[in-house]
């Protein structure tokens, strides 16, 4: 017997919908490209999502279409994903922050059509468009007044180009399982491989990100994400955030610690998203200048693991509770969060925060299990650590153009390519990722851990872990650092800082100073290059 209820796609248009209908007013502030604070709500935010979706059309653009963005965070860009999603089109977020290569690699694998771009990036647009074949628009994200000269033959400011349009407009209606938006995986490694949300994956995704357990957004709520729509689905705030009804707040080009600092209080922000640099970059602020954060009830860090002096500073200094989440861009991206189970609610001080250094377990939608090598499912003890496996109705089946087909299982499960153990309780703990483990004497060691170990030395910035070949362990880690500001810490100080927090077998056999760590474009440390850089140095134990 088939159940008799009703067939209610679900489609992203619903969630803008239910925004505007029920939270009419609630309001979308952002930080304008062209400098001042801009201000407006759902309603109009659908509005205008509905003359994008009518101008669209009337210009040929429908169903499958891919439609990129190269926008910060702001409204605009926030009603041109509603705009594109109307149609059955699909909004396909760039990462200016990519190399021009890959960027003009992307889209030509995309073949996107057309694209809106903040005034930022227009000079790489104009870069890029000669070597995008299937680009036929360029929409600045911009009013006539400030719309700069541009050599590009079909460029026009949007604020005009909506002038276009009345949005007397019905969204379109198609199958929940249709494709919604497209972001490409860095690809540390490789060509970047294209993940397809659909309707119905965003859908569910925003419903089960807002529960308690995980991101904790309510109609009260004022979210402010700083991780911007171009990373991994933008953690599906710009989803999430409507379908609770909360304010948005959006900091659009600037996330110094200052400008953040500025929002967080003016905007009194209640809960905010972003990697941990945002947050160093804010608590350096902090430390300079003085100031509190009295409306801040939660802080979301995800993206790499977080530093246990950031979580400190946030829960004991400024009283905002800390979530750490773990997530990709194949998951929507989010996986696990650490919000506290009644089986750690006992716990204080150091016990309290090495569980909050776990990036937590899954909201209902997300199963997860750690194997070995040879696919065994291994035991939930908070130690065994092998490879993470996941799946669920908002984790990718198989990348675009069906590139890495090996990481997809006939069960499902994605292999994420990161290295994990779980605990009796369910907490996740990321200890590195499959390509960066360093593997000594046939054991594994974690360089996340010792990395988030030396990175509380009050005297180093940032710190990374490689592993070198060595005749005799087949690997062993070297530490990579940068000297905070000011400050001359040694090989010895660090060393002996890490003595006694891993264990000794992990501890590195040589410590560096350099000047700066690569960076992938999602500001992660790029391994790749570092290895590459200390490919023909030799640990004084080899
Ligand atoms: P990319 O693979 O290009 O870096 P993603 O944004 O999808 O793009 O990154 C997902 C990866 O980031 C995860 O597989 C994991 O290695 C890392 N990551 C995300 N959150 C955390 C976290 N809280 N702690 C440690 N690593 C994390």
């Amino acid at each position: 017997m088939r159940g008799l209820m009703q067939d209610w796609p679900l489609l992203c248009s619903k969630v803008i919908d239910h925004a505007a209908n029920e939270h009419p007013l609630r309001e979308v502030v952002s930080r304008s490209v062209e400098g001042p604070m801009h201000r407006t709500n759902y309603r109009e935010v659908r509005g205008r999502a509905l003359k994008i979706a009518q101008l669209l059309e009337r210009e040929g653009y429908g169903l499958g279409d891919r439609i990129a963005t190269m926008a910060w965070n702001t409204w605009r860009h926030l009603e041109c994903w509603y705009g594109i999603m109307g149609i059955g089109a699909i909004y396909h977020t760039l990462n200016p922050r990519l190399f021009p290569e890959q960027l003009a690699w992307i889209m030509n694998d995309a073949e996107d059509k057309l694209v809106f771009v903040d005034l930022t990036f227009l000079p790489l647009i104009e870069a890029l468009a000669p070597k995008v074949a299937s680009l036929k628009k360029v929409i600045v994200l911009t009013d006539a007044q400030h719309m700069p000269e541009t050599k590009l033959p079909n460029a026009v400011a949007y604020e005009e180009w909506l002038k276009g349009a009345d949005g007397d407009f019905a969204w379109k209606e198609f199958d929940e399982n249709t494709a919604a938006g497209m972001c490409y995986t860095s690809g540390t490694t490789g060509n970047p491989k294209g993940v397809v949300y659909s309707h119905r994956s965003n859908v569910l995704h925003s419903m089960i990100a807002q529960a308690p357990d995980a991101m904790n957004i309510s109609s009260s709520s004022r979210m402010l994400p700083i991780v911007p729509l171009f990373h991994a689905n933008g953690w599906g705030i710009a989803l999430t955030t409507p379908m609770t009804g909360a304010t948005l707040v959006m900091p659009g080009p600037k996330m110094d610690g200052a400008s953040v600092y500025q929002l967080l209080t003016e905007e009194r922000v209640t809960c905010t998203a972003a990697v941990p640099t945002v947050w160093l970059m804010l608590l350096q602020h902090l430390e300079a200048h003085g100031g509190e954060l009295p409306d801040l009830e939660r802080v979301i860090i995800g993206g790499s693991a977080c530093p246990r002096r950031v979580i400190e500073a946030f829960q004991n200094r400024y009283g905002a509770q800390v979530v750490h989440a773990w997530g990709m861009t194949e998951m929507s991206p989010l996986g696990t969060l650490c919000a506290i189970k009644p089986e750690y609610a006992g716990l204080t001080g150091d016990d309290l925060l090495a569980v909050e250094e776990t990036q937590g377990f899954p909201p209902f939608g997300v199963e997860m299990k750690v194997t070995d090598d040879e696919n065994r499912t291994l035991p939930r003890d908070g130690k065994t650590f092998g490879r993470l496996k996941v799946r669920g109705p908002a984790v990718a089946k198989a990348y675009y153009k069906d590139q890495g087909a090996e990481l997809f299982d006939d069960e499902r499960w994605f292999d994420t390519g990161d290295v994990a153990h779980i605990d009796q309780h369910g907490y996740m703990k990321i200890t590195d990722r499959a390509k960066d483990v360093i593997k000594s004497g046939g054991e594994w060691i974690s360089s996340i851990e010792i990395e988030n170990v030396a990175v509380g030395h009050p005297d180093v910035a940032e710190a990374a872990v490689i592993g070198l070949s060595h005749p005799k362990w087949d690997e062993r880690p070297l530490l990579v650092c940068v000297k905070r500001e000011g400050r001359e810490p040694t090989k010895e100080d660090v060393l002996g800082f890490l003595n006694g927090k891993i264990a000794k077998w992990w501890m590195p056999d040589d410590v560096v100073f350099v000047d700066e760590i690569p960076h992938t474009a999602a500001g992660k440390i790029r391994k790749t290059a570092l290895r590459d850089e200390f490919r023909d140095y030799v640990l004084p134990t080899a």
